[in-house]
């Protein structure tokens, strides 16, 4: 069926991240994780053909989609016609404000993945289902001490709780990217960890993670044009050894907070 309808359109696929999604049992996983009822207002950010778009036209309540190539806008206009659950944005994710959803449900553009998830984690919502590149999953959800531990990772756990729920073969798609994927869950939540100022916290995250195999005394004053503290120097030298030596790899969310919130203390006093 799914893939009947490529051929219908005549669409391959290949540029802008084109890999549809054609594994039905995977689509629906993905909706039936989503847990969609009437009430939601759901975001889908590249929508492709449709082949998602469908399954969550069926069960939530409003589904607008973003989609970047005027052809595929077409294509989902021409298989959804007058639905008045659907809202097609044509426009880049990356530069539009992002209407009002609650939820997230997406087989994303790979090569935007880092710049979407941000722009996500500026966003109010209840739950996003998401397709990634595996290996930008795992360090969506890496540990401190792991080899996947990033900026990214602190990041996510800063703004939610998040898991791969699914590991996806290339041959779910078409046409098959060279890369697996995975589907994560992610649960927005309240950090489970005090930050004093949210903005100096994720510049010192940045900071720290330019240099992740630095101690973090040597990357908080390299990245100080981040952070923008005046005498850094001195403001560092006062902070507890044990948390100053380490590198930002090594370091869990929770003490990365508790060094920004030191840090901003003095430096208000100062
Ligand atoms: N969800 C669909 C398609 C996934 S492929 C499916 O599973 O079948 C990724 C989709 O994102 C493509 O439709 C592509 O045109 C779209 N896309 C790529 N870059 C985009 C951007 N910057 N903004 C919005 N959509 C984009």
């Amino acid at each position: 069926m799914v893939r009947k309808i490529l051929q219908k359109y005549g669409i391959r696929g290949g540029c802008h991240d084109q890999h549809f999604l054609i594994d039905e049992r995977i689509l629906n996983s993905i909706v039936k994780e989503a847990n969609l009822t009437e009430d939601d207002v759901v975001l889908e950010i590249g929508g492709g053909i449709g082949n998602l778009t469908e399954r969550l036209l069926e069960k939530a309540g409003k589904v607008i989609v973003i989609e970047l190539d005027p052809q595929l806008v077409d294509v989902l206009h021409d298989r959804f016609p007058e639905n008045k659950k659907l809202e097609v944005i044509h426009s880049d994710v990356l530069k539009v404000d992002l209407p009002k959803f609650n939820k997230v449900v997406a087989n994303l553009p790979y090569s935007i993945s880092s710049p979407i998830t941000f722009k996500l984690f500026e966003q109010d919502f209840e739950l996003g289902i998401l397709m990634y590149q595996y290996e930008f999953a795992q360090r969506m959800v890496a540990k401190a001490n792991t080899e996947d531990y990033s900026r990214l990772s602190v990041n996510t756990y800063y703004f939610a709780d998040a898991s791969v729920i699914m590991k996806i073969p290339p041959s779910a798609f078409s046409p098959p990217p060279e890369v697996w994927s995975a589907v994560v869950k992610i649960v927005p939540r309240p950090a489970p960890f005090q930050v004093d100022d949210p903005e100096f916290f994720l510049n010192l995250v940045t900071a720290g993670f330019l240099q992740r195999r630095k101690k973090l005394r040597n990357s908080i004053v390299k990245g100080n044009h981040l952070l923008k503290v005046p005498d850094i120097k001195q403001i560092v030298n006062k902070l507890p050894e044990e948390l100053i030596s380490k590198r930002a790899e090594n370091l869990e969310p929770h003490e990365l907070a508790d060094i920004a919130n030191q840090i901003c203390r003095m430096k208000n006093k100062m």
